[in-house]
């Protein structure tokens, strides 16, 4: 490719999963069509990151990784906590976000030094447009979210219904958000409900001002999936974005792939291959929180009792941490034993993709965080909706409410480390309305068709395919 053709793109993730996963994604993307792509991370996930750049030698040579120390040390934090899942108490949690904002002098240099042709930075690194702007480079905000999660932030934000009800339970309707979408407090991510200016409130204040200053916005979705609210984002609310995913239907993944996205998995993925070959298709519920909700043993031994009287085949994954040890004191008596076939249980982290994609798979318990949405949503799977913290109760309704193609749990959360402890009976019914009956055959066939369209989406003329183009031209002509 010619130089003046040739872009050079930075892209900074946040330190979490969930955030650097789809990043991978589209730095692999950018480079299959020829462009340099270079991340900048902390070196807990460049070793993480190293064997998937091995992996992608194909274009491997226009992927290039820049390290930033992460300043642990100067802001009281252990050396090991260098990824959010790991900031498991308030305290590390409010001193992790405070060590982010020290990383803008960092990206100053690197930026002055490599001078891209642009920056796509995470949403929770406000101060990106700002540095960016010191070198004349655009920055695009990437939020790893939907656009109906984008679209209720601004309106929450610009509109604050929740001041009008008394009560965290009272529901109210966002203004301005087509489908009379109606929410309670205590379904409101943090920072849309706090009065008091906490650590929080003014990052996301931050993140709410910057969006309005920013390049654009890059989501990872796809139009025909959500095609109101792309539309209400760009035209009704006024920002300018570009929908390109789901981003990994783009390149194509060979089953290591998929089975090591993020991290290695804590099982074989042959002996989970193998289990799922000996079942029927759709029988099978898979239950996975992502990577950082994680429940005490109360409510795990619910959802094991809850599991097991659907008597539904399950695939459970439980993050590792305080549930580590050799003996499941959190499971029922005898549980392990009477589930032998039945259920698998994986403690640590899954080959979710792999999973979610056997014919096996017949339903999905989410918490509705975006990635694992979209996936679900690819694999053609319904779900019962679990949302836990963040964008994801959001994400519940696009599911359960616009989509029609989920169960919600009904839960609520108290505050950023509370939720309702769910009693044994509302999985074994969410389970069993999400598997069994016409009601479920309906969901499954729709999420089916959503799965298909997403395919044509990512094809060459298909709606996200044209939308990258458009914005690989735009930035082009920029560099002209
Ligand atoms: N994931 C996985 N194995 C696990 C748990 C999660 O591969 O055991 C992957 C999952 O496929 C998704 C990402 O981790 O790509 C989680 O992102 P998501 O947005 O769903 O949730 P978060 O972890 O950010 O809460």
């Amino acid at each position: 490719m010619e130089k003046t053709q040739q872009l050079h793109i930075f892209f900074f993730p946040f330190m979490a999963q969930g955030h650097i996963i789809p990043t991978i994604d589209m730095v692999k993307l950018f480079a299959s069509r020829g462009h340099k792509a270079t991340i900048i991370t902390t070196p807990y996930y460049v070793l993480l990151l190293s064997k998937t750049i091995q992996k992608t030698s194909v274009y491997g040579s226009l992927i290039n990784v820049l390290t930033l120390e992460f300043p642990c040390a100067e802001n009281g934090l252990p050396q090991w906590c260098q990824s959010l899942d790991m900031a498991s108490t308030p305290d590390l949690l409010s001193k992790f976000f405070k060590a982010t904002t020290t990383l803008g002098t960092k990206l100053d240099q690197l930026l002055q030094q490599h001078r891209p042709d642009c920056l796509v930075a995470d949403m929770l690194f406000p101060w990106a447009t700002d540095v960016a702007a010191r070198y004349g480079i655009p920055r695009l905000i990437f939020h790893g979210t939907c656009f109906f999660a984008l679209c209720a932030t601004v309106c929450v934000y610009r509109y604050a219904p929740h001041k009008d009800v008394t009560s965290d339970c009272d529901p109210f309707l966002i203004p301005n958000l087509p489908g009379e979408i109606s929410l309670t407090r205590s379904q409101l991510p943090d920072f849309d409900t706090d009065d008091v200016e906490t650590q929080f409130v003014k990052l996301f204040r931050e993140i709410n001002e910057t969006n309005e200053r920013s390049y654009g916005v890059l989501v990872n979705s796809f139009y025909e999936l959500e095609r109101v609210y792309a539309d209400h984002y760009r035209k009704g609310l006024g920002f300018k974005s570009w929908h390109i995913g789901p981003l990994f239907l783009y390149n194509k993944m060979d089953e290591e792939d998929r089975a090591n996205r993020g991290m290695e998995p804590s099982i074989d993925e042959h002996e989970c291959m193998n289990w799922l070959n000996s079942k029927k298709p759709n029988s099978v519920i898979y239950v996975c929180f992502g990577s950082l909700a994680d429940f005490d043993d109360a409510q795990l031994l619910e959802i094991a009792h809850g599991l097991e009287a659907s008597g539904q085949e399950f695939i459970w994954v439980v993050k590792k941490g305080k549930h580590e040890g050799v003996k499941a004191e959190w499971l029922p008596v005898g549980f392990e034993k009477r589930m032998e076939g039945k259920g698998l249980i994986i403690r640590g982290w899954a080959p979710q993709m792999l999973i979610l994609q056997h014919e096996a798979m017949g339903g999905f318990v989410t918490h509705c965080g975006w990635n694992s949405t979209l996936e679900g949503i690819c694999a053609g799977l319904p779900m019962v909706t679990w949302p836990v913290l963040a964008d994801q109760f959001y994400n519940e309704k696009l599911i359960t409410q616009i989509l029609g193609i989920g169960v919600s749990i009904d839960n609520r959360r108290w505050s950023m480390f509370m939720v309702d402890c769910m009693k044994r009976e509302a999985t074994e019914n969410a389970v069993s309305r999400l598997m069994v009956g016409e009601e479920a055959e309906e969901m499954r066939s729709r999420a089916r068709a959503l799965g298909e369209m997403a395919k044509g989406a990512v094809e060459e003329g298909g709606s996200s395919c044209s939308d990258l183009n458009a914005l690989i031209e735009e930035l082009k002509q920029r560099k002209m």
